[in-house]
């Protein structure tokens, strides 16, 4: 073709087109920095961080380790906060070991004739029920029913049943020494457990005063009429003083303040230091959940770094997760905007390695059915797909719980539920799949940047939302 002028500035002007809208997509794609993605790992889940304990010093330091990145991704704090974290506080009983049991004209005292397993640190009282094990579990009760195990039961099952009991109205659970009961409670340097709980809260969430009775204490209390009242006392020393639970807040202004909020979410603390395994005493928790946590910084770093959002983002690393929801219980008392304009909840759990049940590359989310969140997010590419665990009860079983009450439609996104590094020391950095994880917030990003440019509300499926 023979060389003309005029094609020159037609061409060059399709040219400047082509490489302006190169230039816009490469600006709107971001990637997610696999070196990133580990150096918030080699830090939160380092033994420096020693297990990151649920409101202790350690947890105050990821919190202000997650505060300061947020600063530096150009996150504002939230209206009504003066800084990035929101501190709560909590009560952590301290015993003297001299507790008693009372009922129709039995007194039986710690020690010689049972083991105070755990305590809510207040005395308790109430009728005598006795009851299977299996019965339990799904046992309709007075309030403050004191609940009698008849037949041997497995330490696993007294753990198991303290949550269902104490959402019946259970004040405390007896039950026989099998011997097992009493082994592990030497294990733990026979030191009743007092679970840690908010300072306003009326009763431990999920957990219950447990007594484990000697055999001749058991008999005699065996005797005693069904609804006999018993009293179970205690006696608290004073606190020394006050114990605080940290939630670090995040938050980017969208530019319509009437289309509501996405609240991105995760936990900072895990076990802390603990019994010994193979010589290492730190719980990491690399995976449970730094790497949730890394999700909910890495989602914040390309969001603010992008052009800005129609709805605002609330990104929020809690808490005291591991002793019972803690941080976000106070966080869904005391939310730094109404609670109404939050339009959905995505937490992230444990996305530091991947479930062999779940298809490549695919992340968990619990619940999904209850809502339409969870087949919307997948419909628009984010690397999502229903819990193969529904038995485990994950849905109820993190920090999305306490908001999903109070009617957010809210789940949590997790990489493998029953990991086999679960609340164990190896849960480390050597134990994290980091490409996967890497790969999985590099999904989020586009459905999580549709979600908080888009109309869509998602709404629970009728029967969906769970009721306390
Ligand atoms: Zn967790």
């Amino acid at each position: 073709m023979r060389y003309s002028i005029r094609m020159f500035p037609k061409f060059c002007t399709a040219f400047f087109v082509l490489a302006a809208s190169v230039a816009m997509a490469q600006q709107g794609a971001w990637t997610v920095k696999p070196e990133w993605v580990r150096a918030h790992e080699e830090y939160l889940a380092s033994d420096a961080m020693q297990g990151r304990g649920s409101a202790t010093h350690d947890e105050e330091v990821a919190a202000t380790y997650v505060a300061s990145e947020f600063l530096g991704y150009g996150l504002k704090t939230t209206p009504g906060m003066s800084g990035y974290i929101q501190s709560a506080e909590i009560v952590s009983p301290v015993l003297d070991g001299h507790a008693t049991l009372m009922a129709g004209g039995v007194t039986l005292s710690e020690g010689a004739d049972f083991d105070l397993v755990t305590s809510s640190g207040k005395s308790v009282s109430g009728q005598l029920l006795r009851m299977t094990a299996h019965d339990a579990a799904s046992a309709h009760l007075t309030a403050g029913a004191v609940v009698m195990i008849d037949g041997p039961i497995d330490a696993n099952t007294v753990f198991r049943l303290q949550r269902p009991l104490s959402r019946a109205g259970a004040s405390a659970l007896l039950v026989p020494d099998t011997g097992e009961l009493g082994h592990l409670f030497n294990m733990v340097g026979s030191k009743t457990e007092t679970p840690i709980r908010l300072k306003d809260a009326t009763s431990m969430y999920g957990r219950m005063t447990t007594l484990v009775l000697h055999t001749d204490a058991w008999s005699r209390l065996h005797e005693l009429a069904v609804s006999s009242s018993v009293a179970v006392s205690v006696h608290e020393v004073p606190p020394v003083k006050p114990r605080m639970t940290y939630n670090a807040i995040g938050y980017l202004p969208g530019t319509d303040a009437s289309a509501g909020t996405i609240l991105l979410t995760a936990h900072l603390d895990h076990l802390g230091i603990g019994r010994p395994v193979n010589g290492d005493a730190i719980y990491n928790g690399a995976n449970d959940d730094a790497a949730g946590t890394t999700a909910v910084l890495e989602l914040a770093h390309a969001l603010a770094a992008g052009p800005r959002l129609k709805r605002s983002v609330l990104f929020v690393c809690y808490g005291s997760e591991e002793a019972g929801e803690l941080g976000s219980t106070y966080f869904g008392q005391h939310p730094p905007v109404p609670l109404k304009s939050l339009v959905a909840n995505l937490e992230f759990e444990m996305i530091g390695s991947q479930d062999p049940k779940m298809p490549k590359g695919v992340l968990l989310l619990t619940g999904w059915e209850r809502s339409n969140l969870g087949p919307t997010l997948k419909a628009h590419g984010a690397l999502l797909g229903p819990d193969p665990y529904p038995e485990q009860r994950f849905f109820e079983r993190s920090d999305n719980y306490a908001l999903a009450l109070q009617g957010v439609v809210a789940h949590t996104a997790a990489g493998w539920g029953t990991v086999p590094t679960y609340h164990q020391p190896n849960d480390d950095l050597a134990h994290l799949d980091l490409p996967f994880m890497t790969a999985a917030i590099q999904s989020l990003v586009e459905p999580v940047r549709w979600l908080a440019n888009s109309d869509f509300k998602p709404e629970w499926v009728p029967g969906g939302q769970p009721q306390r």
